[in-house]
């Protein structure tokens, strides 16, 4: 099961997220056909959209969007305040020559652009911060983007580690984000120890638990923990509002559908979600507009 853990140490000097996404990962590559790189690049953003989201309440939803210049082109990520989120790449099928043995270019697929973060909080203008990509590899542009545009002192790491099938085999990532007033020792002691520690693919490639994560990250084996929230890959779409889009076609191109294929088949753009609608249905929906 993926889920998200929010901690804190004893002395408040930082908050820690960390989050297993394998799951939600595969489910991504699966419903949207991703090669490696997108699985990759889509896989990221899907879990950094849940580390940024840790905070979110009742209706609250955010949206990150990665658009670059490179081969993958945008890649647009929401999630929102139950552990649900949902996302595209714009290119799934991309592949380029690997630079470094084991290692997936995203950055030179994603390319030189810019990464934003709505937040819609309920408000009637929601918040949307923006800064350009210093690397394309995802975590940095969020670590710089907290820096730069909520004033957050963070360090952010997600990892995606594929098999040579191109399944996903481990997903995830965590956010220490340093408060106001922390111990400068204490936090020392952790930029050493983020600098030290093997890429975070491979530490949840090893079973790590997202517990397990803080604890390693930080050094900390008291953290307290604020509960759990299980994550999925879920979009809000569903055949009701599928079906309003096909009726939205109007009369005549339902008949020529239905005669010519005799079924409709309708994805979501957003989860890949594949809508099929039978002859008869579509029968009905032609009657039913009449
Ligand atoms: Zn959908």
């Amino acid at each position: 099961m993926d889920y998200l853990i929010r901690g804190m140490d004893k002395g408040r000097n930082y908050r820690i997220f960390a989050v297993r996404t394998t799951n939600i990962v595969e489910t991504a590559r699966i419903n949207h056909d991703t090669w490696p790189i997108a699985t990759a690049a889509l896989g990221r953003v899907l879990t950094g959209a849940l580390l940024l989201g840790a905070n979110l309440k009742g209706e609250d939803l955010i949206t990150l969007r990665v658009i670059g210049d490179g081969p993958l082109g945008a890649i647009v990520v929401s999630a929102n305040s139950y552990g649900e989120v949902r996302g595209y790449v714009h290119e799934p099928h991309v592949d380029l020559p690997r630079k470094v043995e084991g290692k997936l270019p995203v950055g030179d697929a994603v390319g030189i652009g810019t990464f934003s973060v709505t937040r819609d909080l309920g408000l009637k203008t929601p918040f949307v911060g923006s800064v350009q990509l210093v690397s394309g590899e995802i975590a940095e542009d969020i670590t710089h983007y907290l820096h730069k545009s909520e004033q957050s002192a963070s360090a952010v790491a997600l990892g995606v580690f594929v098999d040579k099938e191109g399944k996903v085999m481990s997903a995830g990532g965590f956010w220490l984000e340093i408060l106001p007033g922390a111990d400068e020792e204490l936090i020392g002691q952790i930029e050493k120890r983020l600098s030290e520690l093997p890429p975070v693919s491979s530490i949840i490639g090893s079973g790590a638990t997202p517990e397990e994560i803080a604890a390693m990250v930080t050094g900390d084996n008291s953290l307290s923990f604020l509960g759990e929230t299980p994550v999925v890959f879920k979009c809000s779409c569903h055949r009701e509002k599928v079906k309003s889009i096909l009726y939205s076609l109007g009369k005549p191109e339902i008949i020529s559908i239905s005669q010519e294929k005799g079924y409709a088949e309708v994805r979501c753009h957003f989860c890949g979600e594949k809508y099929h609608f039978e002859q008869k249905e579509l029968e009905v929906l032609i009657e039913e507009i009449g």
